[in-house]
């Protein structure tokens, strides 16, 4: 499987450069990411702390993670890093093919990618957010490290429970989308959105990415966990999502409002509609097709349009 390949290349480039020990690929993948986090935390401490605001010549690409096991191979792959706080939420700023790329550590669920997306958005002005990180597959053929290309995002839990009168029992396929408040340039107000979509430029330059098992589709982000089947299947019928997690689209909302230029790509780390239980080191994998996102994206659009 190629997110064994990725996981050994990147814990043996972890161990190799932080201590000389035998790194057996048969590790489980849950303690490889387990260890990679606490490896991570301390690896971001160790950094020098930035003194004063971030300055940049060129605009730079904000990369995020909502964990630490969903930004070690990130970090670890800035050219001198640095480290800034906003509020409680950290950003590791550096380098990425003599390119300035800022990862932030999000954390998880929506109000804490919104607020980190808002802080970076004005302190490090990036010219693009690609989100990132793990999510649970809605079919069965999502496995274990597949990658989702997010052209779409809605927010699955942004709905609105039809009246049922009491004793009627409980049906929550039984709503409508409201969608969420995001700024509308044009209007110059805030008013109700359903979905975002990916920027057709990074969209395109993701579909074109191979050696990944890769679908473009919908990323549906909510508040909680589905495991329940049936309401899965549901929220793929009715909205199209082919993955569930809890940050993309409140990361497009507060982009969108600003013009900022977004992508969602995640990875498979659980699919309860196929028995494949969570495996946080999925991670590796969204990590290292962004890192080529990045890439090619400097190369293409960011050093080109200079
Ligand atoms: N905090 C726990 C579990 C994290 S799961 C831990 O450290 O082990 C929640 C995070 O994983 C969120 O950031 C979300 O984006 C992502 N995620 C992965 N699979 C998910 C799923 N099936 N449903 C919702 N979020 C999921």
């Amino acid at each position: 499987m190629l997110l064994k390949k990725f996981i050994a290349l990147a814990v043996a480039a972890v161990f190799l450069t932080f201590a000389p020990v035998q790194v057996s690929a048969e590790l489980a993948e849950d303690t490889i990411a387990a260890d990679f986090a606490v490896d991570t935390v301390k690896f971001i401490d160790s950094l020098p702390v930035a003194k004063g605001k971030y300055k940049s010549r060129q605009r730079p690409i904000l990369i995020q993670g909502a964990m630490n096991s969903e930004i070690g191979i990130l970090v670890r792959a800035l050219k001198n890093p640095v480290v800034y706080r906003h509020l409680n939420y950290v950003y590791i700023a550096g380098t990425y093919k003599d390119y300035p790329v800022v990862i932030s550590r999000t954390e998880e669920v929506i109000p804490n990618a919104a607020a980190s997306t808002a802080l970076a958005l004005t302190n490090f002005n990036p010219v693009a957010v690609i989100n990132q990180g793990t999510s649970g597959g809605y079919l069965d053929t999502l496995e274990i490290g597949d990658i989702v290309i997010g052209s779409r995002i809605v927010n699955t839990s942004a709905i609105k429970l039809v009246y049922q009168p009491a004793g009627a029992g409980i049906d929550i396929t039984q709503q409508e989308m409201l969608g969420a408040y995001a700024y509308d340039k044009n209007l110059g107000k805030f008013r109700d959105y359903k979905e975002f979509a990916a920027d057709p430029t990074l969209l395109k330059m993701a579909e074109s990415i191979r050696g990944f098992d890769s679908t473009i589709g919908v990323i549906g982000t909510t508040n909680g966990w589905n495991s329940n089947i049936d309401y899965i299947n549901f929220l793929h019928e009715r909205y199209g999502a082919i993955c569930e997690e809890m940050e993309t689209f409140s990361v497009a909302q507060i982009c969108h409002g600003s013009g900022v230029p977004f992508i969602g790509i995640r990875t498979i780390s659980n699919n309860i509609t196929n028995g494949a239980t969570y495996t946080p080191g999925a991670a590796v994998s969204s990590q290292t097709f962004v890192l080529i996102l990045a890439e090619n994206y400097i190369r293409d659009v960011l050093k080109k349009s200079r």
